[in-house]
């Protein structure tokens, strides 16, 4: 029964499914539309890994489960990684976050690069292939057209030789683009219902040498923007390589400039000097990267009542979050733990969709929630505001300046935005109080 799955897609989520399948299914084959170097670069079918990421705390131990060696392996190939706390100088609502020993781990490093180990041990696995240059087209389903058997491909640089791969599971992780509403949609069933939150982000990315001395007190800068009057956003990150990686961003469409002396000017204006004092002064690596993110996505698999066997949804193409909180890849690492459990748990595949879905929905509610509330501050942000918003974000304002001076409020913040601790725990009565008497 469980001798075959394809996982469509090979970045980052496609990886964490095929790790975990190897566990349960004699053979894994990740169909990836693009060419898969041998060294660390962003394809084209996921050109936002030449932008910064940052790995959220929860994700990293997430990750570091499924891949023993990845630390050590990260510290060897030139990323940092230190006390998130001590490591962020953090500029936000008006003021610095005051820095602290938080316990928790603050991985910089670039997405690249942590794909590319990533690749390079599940590529190792003796019952993973990987089919590069090879297109998922559509769905194999059985007569009764009620499960979904194989998917058929495209491969050859030509396009020109068409094939069936069977399988007893398909694992669709092809990013935000996924078809799998339209495949879905073509064999009989129903798309599912998507939730979008236009938030319009612009993100102009550039690679600096980095000198021993650049930055001292820190290891990472961020200075985020203070709603609703400021839409200006960029970070400073150490990768490997002795290289700074730079992100700047605006929201709702006002997006930092292209060209050199424009995308200094921006940085240069931002409400704190940290970024630019930087860069003013370092030698760029590369040219400057855009990458136009209009909404957050989610797409309301668990709200389907009839779906075909033998097939899921996972990563991005569930749920493509606002990129500014960091989210995507955990939210993956989270997404495949739950396939994990499930698949210790059933003997057959029958009813795997239905059990995955409902509790992947619970699984992105929370950072879903947590960027949507934030995204939800400007006035021009269209899609469902969830009840409260306004309430919530009035507090969570005298969360954002407390975090300034007060290091149990900070911790407490840094483990919900890390998605280690649930949002409600900022309203435990001790994390209320310093809130209020503190501002
Ligand atoms: C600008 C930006 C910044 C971000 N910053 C962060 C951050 O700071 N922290 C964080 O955790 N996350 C961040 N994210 C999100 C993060 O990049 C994703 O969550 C992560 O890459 C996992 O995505 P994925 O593997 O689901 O999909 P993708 O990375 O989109 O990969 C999908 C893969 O499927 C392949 N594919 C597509 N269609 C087919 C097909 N028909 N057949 C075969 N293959 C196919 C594509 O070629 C691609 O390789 C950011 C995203 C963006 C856009």
């Amino acid at each position: 029964m469980r001798k075959h799955a394809v996982v469509i897609g090979c970045s980052l989520a496609g990886l964490f499914a095929a790790r975990i399948l190897s566990d349960h299914f004699e053979q894994v084959t990740i169909v990836e539309r693009d060419p898969v170097s041998d060294h660390p670069e962003s394809r084209r079918g996921q050109s936002h890994t030449r932008h910064l990421h940052g790995l959220l705390a929860q994700g990293f131990r997430m990750i570091k489960e499924l891949f023993p060696a990845l630390e050590n392996d990260l510290l060897k190939g030139g990323a940092t990684i230190s006390d998130m706390g001590e490591a962020i100088r953090w500029y936000h609502f008006d003021g610095y976050k005051r820095q602290f020993t938080s316990g928790l781990p603050a991985v910089s490093v670039s997405r690249i690069f942590l794909e590319w180990k990533i690749l390079n041990y599940v590529s190792r696995l003796p019952n993973v292939t990987i089919e590069p240059a090879c297109v998922v087209r559509g769905l194999a389903m059985s007569k009764d057209q009620m499960q979904v058997r194989g998917v058929y491909v495209v491969s050859g640089n030509d396009g020109a030789s068409e094939t069936t791969i069977a399988a007893d599971l398909v694992v669709d992780v092809s990013g935000r683009g996924s078809k799998s509403g339209q495949w879905l949609e073509g064999l009989g069933f129903k798309r599912p219902q998507e939730d979008e939150i236009t938030v319009g982000i612009g993100y102009a990315t550039r690679l600096y040498h980095r000198r021993p001395n650049d930055l001292l007190g820190a290891k990472l800068v961020m200075i985020s923007p203070t709603p609703p009057t400021q839409k200006h956003m960029t970070f400073l990150f150490p990768i490997e390589n002795d290289r700074w990686i730079v992100s700047a961003g605006g929201c709702l469409g006002d997006h930092p400039p292209t060209d050199e002396s424009g995308y200094l000017e921006f940085i240069r204006h931002l409400p704190a000097p940290d970024i630019y004092d930087v860069i003013s002064h370092a030698e760029p690596l590369s040219d400057i990267y855009t990458y136009k993110f209009p909404s957050s996505l989610r797409r309301r698999y668990e709200k389907l009542v009839r779906f075909p066997e033998g097939y899921l949804v996972l990563g991005d193409a569930i749920a493509s979050f606002n990129p500014i909180y960091g989210q995507g890849m955990t939210s993956a690492a989270m997404q495949v733990k739950v396939l994990d459990g499930l698949l210790r748990q059933q003997s057959t595949l029958a009813g795997l969709w239905r059990q995955f879905f409902q509790r992947i929905g619970k699984v992105v509610d929370i950072p879903w929630q947590i960027a949507a509330c934030e995204d939800f501050r400007y006035p021009e942000t269209v899609g469902d505001k969830p009840i409260m918003t306004d309430l919530t974000n009035a507090y969570l304002a005298k969360v954002h300046r407390a975090t300034q001076h007060d290091t149990v409020v900070y911790s407490q913040f840094l483990k919900v935005m890390n998605l280690m601790a649930p949002p409600t725990s900022l309203l435990h009565p001790k994390i209320v109080c310093r809130v209020l008497l503190g501002s």
